[in-house]
């Protein structure tokens, strides 16, 4: 693996870094107490390559690959995690279209990803009952003529009130994980209903809602992939969106990170700057220290997914550390800036909220443990 950027990296991360300091970071606090999901934003994303990083530039994508966008993920997270989390469905769904598609669905819909017309994209596998266990999903899916009959309903979906192009599992047949499979459904078809926006602990502005499927109607070809691959689907999606959580993370570490040494220098204690005290100054270099770890876990596993080697266990083992460590390094930030970083004055909180859930979504902490080691006993089998 080469340590040194490419000259494409280099400019997908700059570009990256220079629009979410300008026109992300100042409205970040305000759209989050506002509870706005910055439509507009997505626009500007697309026209600077950054809703397809992966996608080839034939069907609108900036054709970078997956080090260039995990590098674009970090710089967005580091402005604005509920950016991040839907510039990273959107990844997700252009790049699972894209690799399992009929040509005349890649030319429909990861386009209408990546140029914006479709806003956003949403990932539609998680139920009121099923999240660690998607084999355990019940929305059902029946041919009916020449169309597919949807009928159930989703939770948690990231930007479902927004997308206009998601994917959405559901059952086919009983037969467990083989009876899943993947559609390709458009926002306001008729039948999809969109619940109400959940109040969340942290990532405000992205929106995040339940959607009921009754007696929704898609046309027959808008199957993604094969009738009954739609677990395979999910695995291979959630594998590449979990070096995109992984990048979020070390995005909001490092700005948590940054904050904390800004603040430290600035505030004093006993007639000196807090920065001068060993304690806090030892605090930052383990932050550093498990920030760096991350993000070369992170950067590892785009490598290998680019290089289009099994990265599995490696997106498994980046997402766990860098979840965590981004938990552990907010929650630092917080106490160095003491009761200032209990308030909305100064941006670490809001950090420490957004960094909570990146244990949880995308699969667990305790689900990447059972992949990694699912992975690890393969090696002795
Ligand atoms: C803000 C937000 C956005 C989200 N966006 C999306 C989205 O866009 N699309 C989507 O499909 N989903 C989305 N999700 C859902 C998310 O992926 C699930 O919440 C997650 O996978 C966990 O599922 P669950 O909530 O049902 O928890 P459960 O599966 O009920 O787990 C509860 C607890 O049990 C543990 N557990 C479960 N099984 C095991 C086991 N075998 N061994 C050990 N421990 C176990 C879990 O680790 C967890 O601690 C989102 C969630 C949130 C909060």
């Amino acid at each position: 693996m080469n340590l040194e950027l490419s000259e494409t990296q280099t400019l997908i991360r700059d570009t990256a870094r220079k629009f979410a300091r300008e026109k992300i970071a100042p409205r970040a606090r305000a759209l989050e107490r506002e509870e706005r999901f910055p439509t507009e934003l997505f626009k500007e994303l697309a026209e600077v390559g950054l809703l397809g990083v992966n996608i080839p530039a034939r069907y609108g994508g900036a054709e970078a690959g997956v080090v260039a966008y995990a590098l674009a993920m970090m710089e967005i997270a580091a402005a604005d995690a509920s950016t991040s989390v839907a510039m990273s469905v959107t990844n997700m769904c252009a790049e699972l279209i894209h690799a399992f598609g009929t040509e005349a669905q890649r030319e429909k819909f990861v386009t209408r990803l990546t140029s914006g017309e479709a806003v956003v994209g949403s990932f539609a596998l998680s139920e009121p009952h099923a999240g660690s266990d998607p084999g355990a999903l019940s929305t059902s899916a029946v041919r009916k003529g020449d169309k597919w009959v949807l009928n159930g309903s989703k939770q948690w979906i990231t930007s479902g009130a927004y997308a206009g192009v998601m994917v959405v599992w559901a059952r086919t047949s009983p037969a467990g994980n083989k009876g899943l499979s993947c559609f390709i459904v458009e926002g306001g078809t008729q039948g999809l209903i969109i619940g109400r926006h959940e109040d969340k602990m942290g990532l405000r502005s992205s929106n995040t809602v339940s959607l009921t499927f009754e007696d929704c109607e898609i046309p027959e070809d808008q199957l993604l992939g094969k009738e009954g691959e739609g677990f395979k689907l999910a695995m291979v999606a959630l594998d590449g969106g979990r070096i995109g959580i992984a990048s979020q993370a070390c995005g909001v570490a490092r700005a948590a990170l940054e904050a904390s040494v800004r603040y430290t220098k600035d505030r004093k204690a006993f007639n000196q700057p807090v920065a001068d005290f060993q304690a806090p100054r030892f605090m930052m270099a383990d932050m550093k220290v498990q920030l760096s770890a991350a993000e070369l876990l992170t950067l590892r596993a785009a490598h290998m997914k680019e290089q289009g080697r099994p990265f599995t266990r490696e997106a498994s083992m980046a997402k766990l550390y860098a979840s965590e460590m981004a938990n552990r390094v907010c929650d630092k930030a917080v106490q160095l800036h003491g009761g200032y970083g209990y308030i909305d004055e100064f941006p670490v909180e809001r950090y420490f909220r957004d960094a909570r859930v990146q244990t949880i979504y995308e699969g667990t902490s305790e689900v990447q443990r059972m992949v990694i080691a699912r992975e690890i006993f393969k090696l002795f089998s």
